[in-house]
């Protein structure tokens, strides 16, 4: 009789190719595990790439005392420009203030602990960048200040502080680069179809392949509670609440690089986001949902909550017809029984399933956290598995794209001189969105005409063959929508050209 073909083996599978699943591949490659991660779709196309987009330890939640949480958050915002400057990008937020809202002096006490919290507990350990970029907090009088412009009158005064700005979907795709890098299999377009335990070890079925590990990790985000139920290794349970959030794209509202958080009567706020050069990103909402996370829209009521609280403070007034596009999430919180979903907490919970040996399921949490979640995740990962014999791994090592030798400010200004043969905008975007791997892409070129055909918004031959190279990028959605976000500037022939050149690649 026929042997059955011996199955590869891993230490660990991961479920989910979304900021968690791919911050801990790097996280538990770099300590010398055998990983392997399988993706369904492509890498961040779940919540990871529908974000507010910022590192941030979230101002709100002080509201709902959740202290812990936003300190942790708060540190993580340094450690993570470290890591990937050219990905988490300081910014100084404006909140507009009048009089119906919280008194100055409360706002004001809100503000300094916000600034102040993340001195406890800071585990920097290498280079740091200008720390200054993230404290002080301000009073700004808006008559004279370029952020008063574009508001009302009643808005006379408001406070400045700081938080990050970060490309989501690229921040969770160089995670995976990092893990591949150390030796991880990433796997996009391989969905985990069932798994049995055999003995001390899971096997799975993924797509057509079949590998056995010594441990899974559920990290399938809002799909958290679906991969328990489908692959019959728990009964069904509510640990996830999906709770949607939109956004709305509209041409720039304000001409400065200052983003706004904006208050509503609810408490729940609304951030006015500078984005990708020549438009305003409008969100978020909170609302319950149901049903298949993958196919969650935005609401004719959440669009029109959106555009209400922007048009109280905003002199230009927004209709529906000013907006471009729209995109929606679905937030996996861990379900704490909490009646609101503006209050169920961000936190994420780590936890082993109950009656499933060697099974860890990742409940909840931010993009801000998944480094830190990662680092936990590991530790529990050695618990059972035991420590493997590397050494030296820094859990807050650069990111790749990061220079290693020098400050991103300096590597930054030597990069727009070295290719000034280059169009500006596309130094920059190149710039923001691999950092020193630009110069990866553009190689010996020394003629922007030596990258190769222009596809529309500065997306070259040279461009595309990277992202397919090193990014596992196969199709126009991977590539005008998660790895660069030239979708909202290309035209349909544009995008057309690009499949007919990736159809001439297969
Ligand atoms: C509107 C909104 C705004 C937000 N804003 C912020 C913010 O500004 N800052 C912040 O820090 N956080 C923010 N968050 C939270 C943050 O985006 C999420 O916590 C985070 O992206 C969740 O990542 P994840 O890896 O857990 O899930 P996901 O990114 O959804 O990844 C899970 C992956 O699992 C895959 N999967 C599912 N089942 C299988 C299977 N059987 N086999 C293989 N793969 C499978 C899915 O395809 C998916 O890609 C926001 C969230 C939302 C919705």
């Amino acid at each position: 009789m026929a042997r059955a073909p011996k199955q590869a083996e891993y230490d660990v599978l991961i479920i989910g190719g979304g900021i968690n699943g791919c911050g801990i591949a790097r996280e538990l490659s770099g300590r010398g595990y055998q990983v392997y991660l399988a993706e369904m779709n492509d890498l961040a196309s779940g919540t990871s790439s529908w974000s507010s987009k910022l590192v941030h330890g979230g101002l709100r939640y002080l509201e709902q005392y959740e202290f812990k949480l936003v300190r942790e958050a708060l540190a993580e915002r340094k450690t993570l420009m470290d890591m990937a400057p050219h990905l988490v990008r300081p910014a100084r937020f404006i909140l507009p203030h009048n009089r119906q809202m919280r008194p100055k002096w409360l706002i004001r006490l809100g503000l300094s602990i916000y600034d102040h919290l993340d001195l406890f507990g800071r585990t920097r350990r290498h280079r740091t960048s200008d720390d200054k970029s993230l404290k002080g907090i301000r009073t700004v009088s808006f008559r004279n200040d370029r952020t008063g412009q574009p508001l009302k009158s009643e808005y006379s005064t408001g406070f400045e502080y700081a938080d990050c700005f970060v490309d989501d979907t690229r921040l969770t795709i160089i995670n995976a680069r990092a893990a591949s890098q150390q030796g991880a299999t990433i796997k996009p377009r391989h969905k985990v179809e069932s798994v049995k335990r055999v003995g001390d070890r899971w096997h799975a079925s993924i797509q057509s392949e079949k590998i056995s590990c010594k441990l899974v990790i559920n990290a399938a985000g809002p799909w958290a509670d679906t991969v328990l139920d489908n692959l019959a290794v728990a009964p069904a349970a509510r640990n996830i609440r999906l709770v949607q959030g939109s956004h709305i794209i509209v041409n720039a509202l304000f001409e400065h690089d200052q983003p706004y958080i904006l208050q509503h009567d609810d408490g729940r706020i609304v951030f006015a986001i500078p984005y990708l050069d020549k438009f305003t990103l409008l969100g978020t909402t909170d609302t319950e949902y149901s049903g298949d996370p993958a196919k969650a829209e935005i609401t004719s009521e959440e669009q029109a909550y959106i555009l209400e609280v922007v048009n109280r403070y905003f002199l230009r007034q927004l209709t529906q017809k000013d907006v471009i596009a729209s995109y929606s999430g679905v937030r996996p919180l861990f379900n704490d029984s909490n009646a609101s979903a503006q209050k169920v907490t961000r936190d994420y919970v780590l936890n082993w399933q109950k009656d499933a040996e060697n099974w860890l399921n990742i409940f909840g949490g931010k993009l801000t956290t998944y480094r830190t979640l990662s680092c936990e995740v590991a530790e529990m990962v050695t618990s059972m598995l035991g420590r493997t014999e590397q050494a030296g791994w820094h859990s807050d090592a650069v990111l790749p794209g990061t220079p290693e030798q020098t400050e991103f400010a300096q590597w930054e200004a030597e990069f727009h001189q070295t290719y000034a043969f280059l169009d500006p905008g596309l130094r920059r975007r190149l710039c923001q969105h691999y950092g020193a791997d630009a110069e990866q892409i553009i190689g010996t070129a020394r003629s922007q005409a030596e990258l190769g055909t222009d596809f529309g918004g500065g997306l070259t031959v040279a461009e595309i063959e990277f992202l397919r190279e090193h990014e596992w990028a196969e199709t126009v959605s991977d590539i005008i929508w998660r790895r660069t976000k030239l979708g909202y500037v290309l035209d349909a022939s544009q995008k057309q050209a690009i499949s007919a050149y990736l159809k001439s690649k297969s």
